[in-house]
């Protein structure tokens, strides 16, 4: 089995692990979705992975699809059962992804008590930008990230913001799942997630770092 490789900008290329994700970590999107402001695991296969650059091909007659853009965490270090202090030292570069997920399906599964996993976890799920190593983000606490769709800004969100902070999120993960070099952790989405079609263009802004485009197919 061949690594999947995400781009680093000024370095080598990162080989991912397993994919962590939190839903509900941002309180105005918690109240769009009318759920509570209560953060929720679940993990997207790497399958899900696009890379920057490729075009991604959306699933057809399964309802619609929604951006979700994040804040995405790769892990330098890993750790079990961390707090807050030792797990702030895990990651090892920012950047952002788009958590793609079939709106209609998990609606479904909520309403059946099903899991999340087709839902969230489907081919081309998770369009990636490149990273950005720790050490070109002196105060990660202080990042800020938009998303356009078709040249119109839909979401805005800032690290701040979050319900619970990156080391937390990563500290709360280890308490039931062992965290490993080179996963990847998805931080949740703010508010301003909608639909996404073949032919419609994103664009993920991480502030003072880069700019990423995504085609959808
Ligand atoms: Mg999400």
């Amino acid at each position: 089995m061949k690594p999947i490789l995400i781009p680093v900008q000024g370095g080598d290329p990162r080989p991912v692990g397993k994919i962590l994700a939190v839903g509900r970590n941002y309180a105005d999107h918690a109240v769009e979705m009318k759920a509570a402001p209560e953060p929720v695991l679940f993990l997207k296969p790497t399958t899900a992975i696009r890379l920057p650059g490729e075009p991604v091909r959306l699933p057809r007659d399964r309802g619609s699809v929604h951006h979700e853009l994040e804040l995405v965490v790769w892990l330098a270090f890993g750790g079990t059962a961390l707090d807050e202090t030792a797990a702030a030292r895990l990651p090892g570069a920012y950047g952002l992804g788009l958590d793609l997920t079939l709106r209609n399906v998990q609606a479904e599964a909520k309403a059946k008590g099903r899991p999340w996993t087709v839902a969230k976890g489907f081919d081309g799920a998770l369009p990636l930008g490149p990273l950005v190593p720790v050490e070109d983000v002196p105060d990660p606490a202080a990042l800020s990230f938009r998303l356009e769709v078709n040249g119109a800004v839909v979401q805005k969100g800032a690290a701040r913001d979050m319900i619970l902070s990156v080391p937390r999120l990563l500290s709360a993960i280890t308490q039931w799942i062992t965290l490993e070099p080179g996963d990847l952790v998805l931080t949740g989405t703010p508010a301003g997630v909608g639909p996404v079609g073949p032919g419609d263009g994103a664009r993920m802004i991480l502030d003072g770092h880069y700019e990423c485009d995504v085609q959808f197919v």
